[in-house]
Formats: C-alpha cells, sequence, structure tokens
C-alpha cells in the first residue's frame, strides 16, 4: 500500500510504568513511530464519570499500513501500556483514536475514519489546529481550522448559556 499519513489523538489520566500521563503520551509516541509531527500536550477536565484531568495530544504518523492493520497496532500498544478492555470512560493510561487518515473515509464493523465524535471534540481540534490547520475532513469538507473555531463558539455559547 502507498504510504500514508494519519492523524492520531492520544489521551491519559492515569499514571503507568512510564510515569505521569504526559510520559505515557511521549512512550506512545515513540511506540508508533513515523511520527513526523506532535502538537503540544494540553491538559483537559474530565469527560463523563472519571475525575481525573486528561492529558491529550494529537500526531501526524506516516505508515504505510492500511487503517485496520494500524488500528490493531495501536490497540496492541494499548495493552502493552496496561489499559484494561471495556471500560470506556474510566481511567486509562492511554488511548489512541485514528481521526483522519489522508486516503479520505474508512468504515468496516470496526473502525471509522474520520473518528465519528472529534468534530464536537476541543480536547482533539484544539492539539490538530495546531499541527494540521489546514487537513479537509472528508465528510463536511470543513478544515481542521473551521471546525476547531466552530467547536469553540459551541463551547463557548454552552458555557454562557
Ligand atoms: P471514543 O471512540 O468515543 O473516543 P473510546 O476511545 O474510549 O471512545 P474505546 O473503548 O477505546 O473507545 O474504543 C472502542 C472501539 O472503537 C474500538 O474497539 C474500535 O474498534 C472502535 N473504533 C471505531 N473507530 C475508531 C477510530 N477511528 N479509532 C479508534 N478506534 C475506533
Ligand atoms: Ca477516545
Ligand atoms: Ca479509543
Amino acid at each position: 500500500m502507498a504510504r500514508t499519513s494519519y492523524v492520531v489523538a492520544l489521551g491519559s489520566n492515569r499514571r503507568g510504568r512510564h510515569g505521569s500521563p504526559r510520559a505515557e503520551i511521549a512512550a506512545a509516541l515513540a511506540a508508533i513511530g513515523g511520527v513526523t509531527a506532535v502538537s503540544p500536550i494540553v491538559t483537559t477536565p474530565p469527560l463523563g464519570p472519571s475525575l481525573r484531568r486528561f492529558a491529550n495530544a494529537a500526531a501526524i504518523i506516516e505508515s504505510d499500513e492500511a487503517p485496520p492493520a494500524l488500528l490493531c497496532r495501536l490497540k496492541a500498544i494499548e495493552q502493552a501500556f496496561g489499559r484494561r478492555r471495556g471500560r470506556r470512560w474510566g481511567a486509562r493510561v492511554i488511548d489512541l483514536d485514528i481521526i483522519l487518515w489522508s486516503g479520505g473515509a474508512w468504515a468496516d464493523a470496526r473502525l471509522t475514519v474520520p473518528h465519528r465524535a472529534f468534530r464536537a471534540r476541543g480536547f482533539v481540534l484544539g492539539p490538530l489546529l495546531a499541527i494540521a490547520p489546514g487537513w479537509r475532513d472528508p465528510l463536511t469538507g470543513r478544515t481542521v481550522r473551521q471546525l476547531a473555531h466552530r467547536q469553540r463558539a459551541v463551547d463557548r455559547r454552552a458555557r454562557d448559556a
């Protein structure tokens, strides 16, 4: 398969064997490899019932893997880092999501790219804006910059309501 790029979002809200959530993100980037750009790591308040703050970042990865192969490898890294299965919103050492792919859209039973929720998530769009502002979402045709600005406006309206 031709060489392709991916945006991967990284999140951690629990210490692991590498140390703090920030250290887990750095270690995960090293494990993934092929990293050509990394955003600043942002700290985000907890989502859902979990009480822990998240560290979040986004990275651009060059890889010749097809999307399912990359997902499989990301899941193996999550497991190796001590992520436990089946706790969607709980504490996790590392969460690795495929957000975008240079090949456009992908959808099968286990994987949807672009990630279904990324347009509503400031903790994904904020870091992504720093490394790929012009990347276009194949579903809406909007750039990351446009999506990030829209999402901020929605957040502000919710906060001021
Ligand atoms: P969310 O997907 O809302 O960010 P989560 O990351 O906590 O939630 P997980 O438990 O990590 O959810 O993943 C649930 C399943 O989502 C995975 O087993 C995977 O098969 C599927 N999935 C679908 N699309 C993607 C994607 N773009 N990136 C990563 N996993 C995906
Ligand atoms: Ca996620
Ligand atoms: Ca995930």
